[in-house]
């Protein structure tokens, strides 16, 4: 067993974990990131991917008249703009039409999304609006006909891709950062406290980490965490099921979704584009950790049910790929009715032992909840950490402005070293929106043969397999394929296609042909 010292080792690379890695590396803490399976792998390559203040809890805030909620909502618009800006590569606008069935209907909207944009204040990406009939048809021309509704702006994002982007930062500024490592155990000192973890990888090999804080970033799995630190620990988590579907039908064009404002159970529904084809998400269903990431039949049956009624010419979609993920609900206050009202987004949460768990929250909001378990962190240090550096996300510059300029400038060049096929333009997409500026530094100098698109659904090519192999903490063909470039997550057969190459390519890189060789899995992080 080898012994590692550190000032702050983070369980988890999900979205949370990764995003609390990134600013305690920029606040100049010496850090470790432990993931059990891949980067990303657990929820957060399994989100609906917007960036979104949650129109749904602005209209709790009304209803409930709770300040404290709209602040929430606030927050999260102002972190929708800054990724927007931060990162324009992996994260575009999206306009949202809601359809209203009755004019009282379309004035509450209105009035509701007006204040959903005036909330944003300067990072406000785009006015609601009202649409008529004809509008509606403009925009969404496979909705059923004669809908009129409203329509606002959020954002849409690759949460793969950022969430890698986010870890790969934190290691190239100094995190070491292992995946395949689970934290098994915990060690302490003789006042009971924390002072280290054990973690083990797949072949069963030990490793003891010392540390002075250690944060429980682990989703649906925190209570286990929780409850290997502190056995008297009470469980906080609830888990629900949310699963998607991905069919062929391009239902929405690039920069339109749908959004279906109430279904029989009352929720919300999404229909949005997504590499040229649909999305559609999500349920909502209670489940055991072990169902949480593959979506039932009944499920499926559901979302097929929406698509039938609202786009009435697709009676038999095509599913070309289905994925369901666990979102880490916090549990209601129990004591406290007033607060078990309240859609707490996220707590961060100091046990006895010194345990810091980030627990809840949503995507878009990594960033505020990183820095909220940064000041748990910092008690726990007791010192105050450092002014945090300026430390662009890979594939970004220093400012937006010098970003947009980089892309715009980086796209010519790739035009020119890529091979003239019909896929050529939307190569070049492909590459800047899944590696922005070091897009070129991927495919340079490589024979035409590693540049040729292996796909037509994402023009991925072995140029970037390779890159991706040997730069990304890739061990299998589903971290190739379903994370690192996405074609899984749109089009199974299409990556199942694929996936002799890709494990060859693995096999070459010196992976064992165990790993390699396993069977494209989208239900599982392991
Ligand atoms: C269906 C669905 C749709 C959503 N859509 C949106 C959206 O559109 N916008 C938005 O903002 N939010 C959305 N969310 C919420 C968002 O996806 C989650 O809040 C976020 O991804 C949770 O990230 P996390 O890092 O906390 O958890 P995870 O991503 O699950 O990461 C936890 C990690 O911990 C690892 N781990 C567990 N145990 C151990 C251990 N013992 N040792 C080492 N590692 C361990 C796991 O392998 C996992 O990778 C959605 C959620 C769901 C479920």
């Amino acid at each position: 067993m080898t012994d590692q010292t550190v000032d702050l080792l983070v369980i988890g690379c999900g979205a949370s974990g990764a995003s609390v890695a990134y600013e305690a590396v920029r606040r100049g803490l010496r850090v470790a990131i432990l993931e059990a399976g891949d980067i990303g792998g657990g929820t957060s390559c399994r989100s609906t991917k917007l960036l979104h203040g949650g129109v749904r809890y602005l209209e709790l805030a009304f209803k409930t008249l709770d300040v404290a909620q709209l602040k929430l909502v606030r927050e999260a618009l102002l972190e929708r703009g800054h990724w927007l800006k931060e990162a324009p590569f992996l994260a575009r606008r999206l306009e949202l039409a809601l359809p209203t069935p009755a004019l009282w209907n379309q004035a509450y909207y209105r009035v509701g999304l007006g204040l959903y944009d005036a909330l944003a204040g300067s990072e406000g990406i785009g006015s609601s609006r009202l649409l008529s009939r004809e509008a509606m048809a403009m925009a969404l021309p496979e909705l059923k006909a004669g809908l009129s509704g409203v329509a606002y702006s959020d954002g849409q994002f690759d949460d793969a891709r950022l969430n890698l982007l986010l870890a790969l930062s934190a290691e190239q500024g100094g995190a070491q950062l292992q995946t395949r490592c689970r934290v098994v155990g915990f060690e302490r000192d003789q006042a009971g406290r924390l002072s280290g973890a054990v973690s083990e990888d797949r072949e069963g090999r030990q490793q003891r980490w010392t540390a002075a804080v250690i944060v429980n970033a682990t989703g649906i799995q925190s209570d286990a965490i929780r409850q290997l630190a502190d056995p008297t620990a009470s469980p906080r988590m609830l888990t629900s099921r949310g699963s998607h579907l991905v069919i062929a039908e391009d239902l929405c064009p690039e920069g339109v979704g749908l959004l279906v404002p109430s279904t029989a159970d009352g929720r919300v529904l999404f229909m949005l584009p997504f590499f040229g084809r649909t999305l559609v998400g999500t349920t909502d269903e209670a489940c055991s950790l072990d169902e949480a990431t593959a979506p039932s039949e009944a499920e499926e049956q559901y979302l097929l049910r929406y698509i039938r009624d609202w786009f009435p010419a697709v009676q038999n979609p095509t599913v070309t790929s289905r994925w369901a993920g666990g979102r880490p609900l916090l549990k209601p206050a129990d004591t406290d009715r007033d607060s078990s009202r309240v859609v707490r987004e996220h707590d961060v949460e100091t046990l006895p032992c010194g345990l810091v768990s980030v627990m809840g929250g949503k995507w878009t909001t990594c960033r505020p909840m990183a820095i909220d378990t940064l000041r748990a962190v910092e008690q726990q240090l007791n010192r105050p950490l450092a002014e945090p550096s300026a430390m662009p996300l890979l594939g970004s510059a220093s400012t937006p402005e010098q970003t947009r300029a980089g892309l715009l400038e980086q796209q010519v060049k790739l035009q020119d070293v890529l091979p003239d096929t019909p896929l050529r333009d939307a190569q070049v997409m492909h590459l800047q929106s899944s590696f922005g500026l070091r897009a070129l530094s991927v495919i340079a100098d490589q024979s035409n043969a590693e540049l040729e698109p292996l796909s037509g659904v994402i023009p991925l090519c072995r140029a970037e397999i390779r890159h991706v192999i040997d730069k990304e903490h890739v061990f299998s063909t589903t971290d190739v394929l379903a994370r690192r470039c996405r074609l899984a997550m749109v089009d199974q057969n299409d990556a199942e296609t694929l996936r002799p190459t890709v494990e060859s390519l693995l096999i070459e890189a010196g992976i064992s042909r165990a790993t390699a060789s396993r069977d494209l899995n989208l239900s599982m992080n392991d």
